[in-house]
């Protein structure tokens, strides 16, 4: 094992120098919150931020602390706070690592300044924003499932069936097994957290529930942003329910996966549906949906309520701002408190913190899985079905990492790209109120050729807010944020059609490539930018801010086209501004050609049978939706393949 890298002190105080220079203690303002008072080391970020570098894969530790040395070398530390500004902006321009380096420094220490709570659970950097924090402590709630203790030896087990990952795919894939009688065994490479373990705190979700800590990004810097944890995706996800559209089913139907346009898959989608207790009676619009709605209606544009997977008698629009970092009411109903608990209870066995290396075959056909727990537990299951479920961006680098899948294995991966606009309101906004997506707005869902994109709103997360802001200095970034009380933001996704990649480093951990390059999609990217300037000036914001790189904002009066023009004008890549992913897919897909498709139209591999994909990555293209109920229901439709299989 390698030594964790220390750094010596005077790499300690440029550290220390640079946190302060992208959060400076700023004199002269009228500062009730002491917002401007306060720099970041005073709330120990530089520290954190030493510790978290330090637990990132070595070569991006040592490139991020290297820079510390360069700017050493110029006395960083002791120069003024505009030379500092300046010392950073001249360090970004050496070269593209460099810039994405200095980028790193200034989203990181944003995150940590207005995300990290004190010891009191809370941080001083809220009073600015309004910001209550969490509402109170975690419930005493009793968790249903006990996981097989682990012991850092070894761990054999046999099964009937061995499903790897427990999120939307793989929960309902164990369930629909075990209820059938198999033997499951469910591997899950994340923690069990559920209602007693979620404390409402942005930095506790990231650290426990979220794939890398929440900091995942393509090679290019789209932000990755996926659960990891029991229930994946379903336990931090914002609980929108909706059905694919009928084009894009259709479009499935014909590329060999039978009855997925007709009442065969309207059957999965209703029992998922049923199951995890979808409903509209719990969508209060927040302000943000509010603004969301009144700008769309104002405009002429569709805007539905959306069905949520949600349990009304302990649904809490109050604390519902806050499901996606767990929801301490357990209203949720993800995998966590609905299939999972059912495989549970029908017999299935759950190893945690495991994190299967690869599958095992024997004549070709699948054998088992070979796995190794956080505790360093060697756990081998012997099992003649495995299901891969380990989401799009793990699962095709387990197939990499067991010789399987084809040449299709890893290519195909589609993200939804994401974008995001707020505007300035005159009235206080409360994001963190209510339902993140409660409504939703279809209007260009069919832009051009099946392709388009769904406008929808966002959890309110203080730091990852802080962090995406433009930063172009300490002070501008600090008046920006005395504007975020009355701040909405709207996000687009966009229907892909071009693609990325997922491939294995030397060490076999999952590398992610994706670009939005296809001219479609950029076409799509700039209408979707212009349509949530439109809704925000509709609905009546009285400034309009891009999240690009350079501040970029438009005030009541001044030119709306031309602003949409110059937003238009930046390129789609996180170089301009901030691209996100939710909603990762594609990556080991169902089709007829085992060239271009990992599995066959029922989900088992081409080249290994009993061996299934059960996740988003099955899927032949982007849905253009939110996609956790399709992931659930063609989960569903491969479990009952691998049933009728017998
Ligand atoms: C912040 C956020 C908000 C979202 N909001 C919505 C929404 O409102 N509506 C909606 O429809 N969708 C939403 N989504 C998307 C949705 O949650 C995902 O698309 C869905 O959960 C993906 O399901 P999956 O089964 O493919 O993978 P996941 O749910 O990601 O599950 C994969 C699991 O496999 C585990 N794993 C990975 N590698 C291994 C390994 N080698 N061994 C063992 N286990 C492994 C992971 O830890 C993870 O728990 C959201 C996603 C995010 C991140």
């Amino acid at each position: 094992m390698t030594e964790p890298i220390e750094l010596n002190e005077t790499q300690r105080e440029t550290l220390r120098a640079v946190c302060d220079t992208i959060v400076p203690r700023v004199d002269g303002e009228d500062d009730p919150h002491g917002h401007w008072a306060r720099a970041a080391s005073d709330g120990g970020v530089d520290r954190a931020l030493e510790l978290l570098i330090a637990g990132l894969p070595e070569e991006l530790a040592v490139g991020l602390f290297f820079l510390l040395e360069v700017l050493a070398a110029q006395s960083f530390a002791a120069a003024s706070q505009e030379e500092r500004e300046r010392q950073l902006a001249g360090l970004a321009e050496l070269s593209p690592d460099a810039a994405l380096g200095v980028q790193a420094y200034r989203q990181l220490t944003l995150l940590l300044h207005y995300g990290m709570p004190d010891g009191s659970g809370r941080s001083p950097a809220w009073a600015v924003l309004g910001y209550p924090g969490p509402l109170g402590t975690p419930p005493d709630e009793p968790k249903v499932i006990r996981p097989l203790a682990t012991s850092g030896g070894e761990l054999a087990l046999e099964a009937d069936a061995c499903v790897v990952g427990s999120g939307a795919g793989g929960g309902v894939v164990a369930a629909t097994l075990a209820e059938a009688g198999m033997r499951v065994v469910v591997l899950e490479a994340g923690g069990y957290f559920d209602q007693p373990d979620f404390d409402q705190l942005e930095m506790t979700a990231m650290r426990n529930l979220f794939y890398r800590g929440g900091l995942a990004t393509s090679v290019e810097g789209v932000a990755l942003l996926a659960g990891s944890c029991l229930g994946g995706g379903t336990t931090v996800n914002w609980t929108n329910c909706v059905r694919p559209n009928d084009r894009v089913r259709a479009d499935w139907a014909g590329a060999g996966l039978e009855g997925l346009d007709g009442a065969d898959f309207d059957a999965h989608l209703d029992a998922v549906l049923t199951r995890i207790s979808a409903t509209d009676r719990c969508s209060d619009l927040n302000d943000p949906n509010r603004r969301l709605q009144e700008g769309c209606e104002s405009l002429g544009w569709s805007f539905e309520r959306a069905f949520r997977n949600t349990d009304p008698a302990t649904y809490d629009p109050a604390s519902a701002g806050y499901l996606g970092f767990g929801d301490a009411t357990g209203s949720k109903q993800g995998t966590l408190k609905t299939y999972l608990a059912d495989a549970y209870e029908h017999g299935a066995r759950f190893v945690v913190r495991c994190r299967a290396d690869r599958v095992l075959t024997r004549d070709g056909r699948a054998a088992g899985v070979e796995a190794t727990c956080a505790d360093g537990t060697r756990v081998t299951v012997r099992a003649p079905r495995v299901v891969v479920a380990a989401g799009a961006l793990e699962s095709p680098a387990l197939l990499l990492r067991s010789g399987l899948g084809g040449p299709a294995a890893g290519r195909g991966l589609r993200i939804h790209p994401v974008a995001a606009v707020y505007g300035v309101y005159d009235s206080e906004q409360r994001a963190w109120w209510g339902a993140p997506q409660t409504g939703i707005c279809d209007e260009f869902s069919n832009a051009e050729d099946g392709h388009g994109f769904l406008v929808e709103c966002v959890q309110y997360a203080p730091g990852l807010i802080a962090s995406s802001l433009p930063w172009r200095s300490g002070r501008q970034h600090k008046e920006a944020m005395t504007q975020l009380r009355y701040a909405s933001t709207l996000i687009f996704l966009i229907r892909d059609r071009g693609e990325g990649r997922v491939t294995v480093d030397a060490a076999g951990e999952a590398v992610h490539s994706y670009r939005v390059e296809d001219e479609l999609d950029r076409r799509n990217f700039r209408r979707g930018l212009a349509a949530l300037v439109r809704i925000h000036e509709a609905a009546g914001a009285r400034q309009i801010h891009a999240l690009s790189r350079t501040p970029m904002a438009w005030r009541r009066g001044e030119d709306l086209d031309a602003f949409i023009g110059d937003l238009q004008a930046l390129p789609a890549t996180p170089e301009a501004m901030p691209v996100f992913s939710a909603h990762q897919t594609g990556s080991c897909r169902m089709g007829t050609d085992p060239s271009t498709s990992v599995a066959g139209p029922w989900g088992e591999l081409h080249d290994c049978p009993g061996v299934w994909i059960g996740d988003g990555s099955a899927f032949p293209s982007a849905t253009g939706i939110n996609p956790m109920v399709t992931i659930m229901a063609l989960a569903r439709r491969t479990a009952f393949a691998i049933r009728a299989r017998g």
